[in-house]
Order: C-alpha cells, then sequence, then structure tokens
C-alpha cells in the first residue's frame, strides 16, 4: 500500500516534468495551475488517482476537462513501484529500478507527443546508470560501459545504414541516446533483448496504425516509448523469456 501511494505522489511529480520539460519550464516553480484558467491548484486538489475521481475530470474552477493523462500517468508509476516494490523490497536495487522507471514514464509520455526524447534524461542517465554500476555487483562497470557502448553503437549503425540506403531520417539521435543509458543500467546483455521487443511490438502497433489511418508509411511514430516499454519487459520478464527461448529445441546446435 505504502508502495503504491509513494508511486502515485512520485507519477504526479512526473505529470509536472512531462508538462513542463519539453516547453523548457521550470519544474519547482511556479505551483501546480489550470492550463484553461491558471487557477492555482490547492493541495486537496493536487492529490494524486484520489483528485481526478472527486473532481471528475473537471477543473474545479472553470470545469475545464482535465487530461486523462494526469491520472494515467500516476497509475501507471504506483503500478510500477508496487511490483519493483514486491521484488526487491525496500533496497538500492529498488531505488535505481525505480528511478529508471520513472524516467522511462517520463520518456515515453514526452516522446508521444512532442516526438523528442530531452537529452538531460537521457545522458544524465547515461551517467547515472554507469555511476550506479560500482555499487552494483551483479552488473559490474565494465558491464554497464560495454552496454553504453552496444546500446547507443547498435542503433547508430541502424541509423547510419538506414540513413544510407533510403536517404531519410529514420532513428532519432534521441533513441541513440536512449538505448545506450539502457545499456548503462542493465549491461550490454540486455541491449539486443530490449530492441528485440521494442521492434516486434513497435512494428505490430506500427502495422496496425498504418491499416487504421489507410495511409502510407509515412505517420511518425516515435521509437522512444517501444524501447522504454522493452527495458521494462527486460526488468520484470527478461530473464524468465530467455531462459524459455533458450530451452526451445529443434534447432541445430
Ligand atoms: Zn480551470
Amino acid at each position: 500500500m505504502f508502495a503504491f501511494i509513494f508511486g502515485a505522489v512520485v507519477g504526479s511529480f512526473l505529470n509536472v516534468c512531462i508538462y513542463r520539460l519539453p516547453k523548457g519550464e521550470s519544474i519547482a516553480f511556479p505551483p501546480s495551475h489550470c492550463p484553461a484558467c491558471d487557477y492555482k491548484i490547492p493541495f486537496y486538489d493536487n492529490i494524486p488517482l484520489v483528485s481526478y475521481l472527486v473532481l471528475g475530470g473537471k477543473c474545479r474552477s472553470c470545469r475545464a476537462a482535465i487530461s486523462l493523462q494526469y491520472p494515467v500517468v500516476e497509475l501507471i508509476t504506483a503500478l510500477l513501484a508496487l511490483f519493483l516494490f514486491m521484488r526487491y523490497g525496500l533496497s538500492f536495487l529498488f531505488a535505481v529500478l525505480f528511478l529508471f522507471c520513472a524516467a522511462m514514464v517520463v520518456i515515453t509520455f514526452i516522446d508521444l507527443e512532442h516526438l523528442i526524447i530531452p537529452d538531460v534524461i537521457s545522458l544524465s542517465g547515461i551517467v547515472l546508470g554507469f555511476v550506479f554500476s560500482f555499487f552494483i555487483p551483479q552488473l559490474g562497470w565494465q558491464n554497464s560501459l560495454f552496454g553504453i557502448l552496444a546500446g547507443g553503437g547498435s542503433l547508430y549503425l541502424v541509423a547510419t545504414l538506414y540513413h544510407l540506403f533510403t536517404g531519410k531520417e529514420g532513428m532519432g539521435g534521441g533513441d541513440i541516446k536512449l538505448l545506450a543509458m539502457m545499456g548503462a543500467f542493465f549491461g550490454w546483455k540486455a541491449v539486443p533483448f530490449i530492441i528485440f521487443m521494442s521492434s516486434l511490438v513497435g512494428s505490430v502497433v506500427g502495422v496496425t496504425v498504418m491499416f487504421a489511418q489507410n495511409k502510407d508509411s509515412k505517420l511518425a511514430i516515435p521509437f522512444g516509448p517501444f524501447l522504454a516499454l522493452g527495458a521494462i519487459l527486460y526488468i520484470f520478464f527478461g530473464r524468465q523469456m530467455i531462459h524459455w527461448y533458450l530451452s526451445l529445441g529443434g534447432s541445430i546446435r
């Protein structure tokens, strides 16, 4: 219960980051206000998840609709905190992984709306992941360093080849830095898994959207959210899925 509430409170702060980071605004000041009428939101209308339900999704002052994104971000962050706590307890690993997941939530929602991944998150994430690796024996700094190179290098290669053959920009620099950050946190072995999962989910969603919109492939779908999903799948199911894959028979070895 405490982990869930803690996650929801952090999620409320992540909403502020998602809203203000792309605009270059301060995340600390001014206090929360309604974007429609500038009504300064008092603490009792700013309780994660609860206030949205109590207010029926509308501003108390002007009755303008509050974006559903706010409670969704709070709920996702609360669930991530809960699941991480159930697995790791109150530990250093919990803190590191929750910080990582919080960054993924922010990146996902900013990339979905603005098609950018803020350097302030991905680049500081690379540094933080590398620093943390010195305190996580099962990761180790060499593994983290190779992870940065593998993550950044592999997508850089894909982007370069794609550009070479099509003359178009396919993969953004933001995706390259994001995968380098993931390599820093999880080591080089996580990189192929994350690329595979994000490409798989990304192609399914991409093809579905293409058919639904009845357009050709000109529609830009950000890749960052799929990388973030791939990394979160890696945290919770990576080991089981890799074991399952290796246990499949029928191949020549
Ligand atoms: Zn309002």
